[in-house]
């Protein structure tokens, strides 16, 4: 695929819309080499109103990075159309309310870097243009900063900016290969959100860990939570690095 990555900032302008009457509508989502991350997973489940366990096993595939050994989770390919995404209907997008960050953020693409001075989070951005997107010869004309906002992709940025933190001290801390109970860790308490409160609740994850009521009430009834407390779990496990809940 041929595409163009052109640095952009915030309030830099782009012409961009993509809407139904763009002759390549739907193009987009039916040539698919996604990687969803745990939040994507999160929202889309939640969508379908089904379990982590049966999103994951029916719509997705993974497999572990060569070099990293990090649990990678895509849109499983469709027998019948090839890299269609499973849910791209004729009239668009079936759960466009909760589609992956990726999907939100196209035509461009986001990398964040650690600042030295102060440890936050820089954003730079990339426009991607490629050939068969039609949605630049709209005359819309908006700053990035106002696309942005209108994809509503706050929270994913949020959600993901710690799985790339999660990542960079792994990069840090065991370089090389993850052992396969480390993926499988990883996998469990990031990608599996219901099957890791389920262990949570009726197994023996926690027998090390004094984790507060409060905190165990918020995990029980809320995702976000639990993810958040998947990610301080995962630190644990993997990096020792202590914490109090
Ligand atoms: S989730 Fe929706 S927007 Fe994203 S690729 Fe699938 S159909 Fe397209
Ligand atoms: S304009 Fe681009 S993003 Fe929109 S449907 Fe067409 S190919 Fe996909």
């Amino acid at each position: 695929m041929i595409e163009d990555m052109i640095p952009i900032g915030l309030d830099d302008y782009i012409k961009f819309n993509c809407c139904s009457k763009n002759v390549c509508f739907n193009e987009c989502c039916r040539d698919l080499s996604q990687a969803l991350t745990p939040y994507d997973i999160l929202r889309l489940k939640n969508n379908l109103e089904i379990s982590s366990q049966i999103f994951l096993k029916k719509y997705t595939s993974m497999h572990y990075g060569p070099e990293s050994g990090l649990p990678i989770v895509e849109f499983k390919p469709n027998p019948g159309t090839g890299h269609e995404c499973p849910f791209v209907t004729e009239k668009g997008c079936a759960v466009y309310e909760d589609r992956p960050a990726s999907c939100r953020m196209y035509p461009l693409a986001r990398a964040v870097a650690k600042t030295r001075e102060t440890g936050g989070l820089t954003e730079f951005f990339a426009l991607i243009e490629e050939p068969h997107c039609k949605g630049f010869r709209n005359e819309t004309k908006e700053t990035v900063g106002e696309w942005l906002q209108s994809q509503d992709v706050r929270m994913h940025n949020k959600h993901n900016d710690k799985l790339i933190e999660i990542i960079s001290l792994k990069n840090k801390m065991l370089p090389g290969m993850l052992e396969g109970i480390q993926s499988d860790q990883f996998y469990l308490a990031l990608y599996d959100l219901d099957e890791f409160r389920q262990q949570i609740f009726t197994g023996d994850l926690l027998k090390d860990l004094k984790v507060s009521k409060e905190m165990m009430d918020q995990i029980q009834k809320d995702d976000e939570a639990l993810l958040g407390f998947g990610i301080t779990w995962v630190k644990y496990m993997l990096f020792g690095i202590e914490i109090t809940l």
